[in-house]
């Protein structure tokens, strides 16, 4: 699968999930924009290892200015033909301790960016007659857990979006669809684990327990994983798949 001369932009791609997808649509020929926060130079160096073009961009995209800034400079890449809408928090409590804040900054992030970032890629990828948006959602876009209201909440809500794009791009040959992961070992899981930790739980035991209370196969999914079914899903092959929430979990679903 080469994607030679499409351009990618990956949010929340200094880390993680989205860090794994860039470096696999790079390594099929896809010129990256990375966004995210913190130090990015380590990404721009292994993307740049792919002889592909790269750059980052540090929109935080609970800030809808911010976010337009962002797609404005992807917009110098030559359009943005791929687009991974991957980043996300969680924050753990139970809904009558939840903090109102951390509701809103998820739902603004995990849900309404998805939003701003698709309505702002499709008139480029329609004129273009190409594009595929591709929402990070997660089992929990399916499913909920106790502790996660925000995050479950958006979750669904983004592969409700998932749908209705899906069904408005459906005579062209743009895609939306969800991919929706299990566990991935991520600074996201990891304070997770941490948390079990710090209330006194061994560390081998609580990522043991972590999992075995979800996900069937005892493993992680891997970033890399993820990235070869975005691969996918910008094939040939993967055309006629739309408005899917496509899980990739060890069995958690299945339960
Ligand atoms: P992570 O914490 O490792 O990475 C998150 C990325 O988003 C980082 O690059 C961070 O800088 C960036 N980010 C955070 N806030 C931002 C903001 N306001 N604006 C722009 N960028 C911001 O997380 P991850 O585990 O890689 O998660 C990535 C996505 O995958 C999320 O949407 C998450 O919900 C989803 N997901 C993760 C798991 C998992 O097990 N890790 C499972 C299912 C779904």
């Amino acid at each position: 699968m080469s994607l030679q001369g499409k351009t990618a932009l990956v949010t929340g791609s200094t880390s993680g999930i989205g860090l794994g997808i860039a470096k696999v649509l790079a390594g099929a020929g896809a010129n990256i924009v990375l966004n995210g926060f913190g130090d990015a130079s380590a990404a721009l160096a292994e993307i740049n290892q792919h002889g592909v073009q790269v750059a980052h961009h540090p929109a935080d995209l609970s800030d809808i200015a911010q976010l337009e800034e962002l797609f404005a400079f992807a917009e110098r890449f030559g359009g943005v033909d791929i687009l991974v809408n991957n980043a996300g928090i969680q924050h753990v409590a139970p809904v009558e301790q939840f903090p109102a804040e951390s509701w809103d900054k998820i739902i603004a992030l995990n849900l309404s960016a998805v939003f701003h970032g698709t309505r702002l890629v499709l008139p480029g990828m329609r004129e273009r007659n190409w594009g595929r948006i591709i929402n990070i959602a997660s089992v929990h876009g399916l499913v909920g857990s106790v502790g996660k209201s925000a995050y479950v909440a958006a979750k669904h809500g983004v592969i409700g979006l998932t749908k209705v794009v899906g069904l408005e791009t459906a005579a062209s040959n743009v895609t939306c669809n969800a991919i929706c992961p299990g566990f991935v070992l991520t600074p996201l899981v990891q304070k997770q684990i941490d948390d079990r930790i710090a209330a006194g739980v061994d560390p081998t035991q609580a990522q043991h327990d972590l999992l075995a209370e979800k996900q069937p196969s005892g493993a992680f999914v891997t970033p890399a994983h993820l990235g070869e079914l975005v691969v996918f899903l910008c094939s040939e092959a993967g055309s006629q798949v739309r408005g899917a929430a496509w899980n990739v979990d060890g069995g958690w679903l299945a339960q």
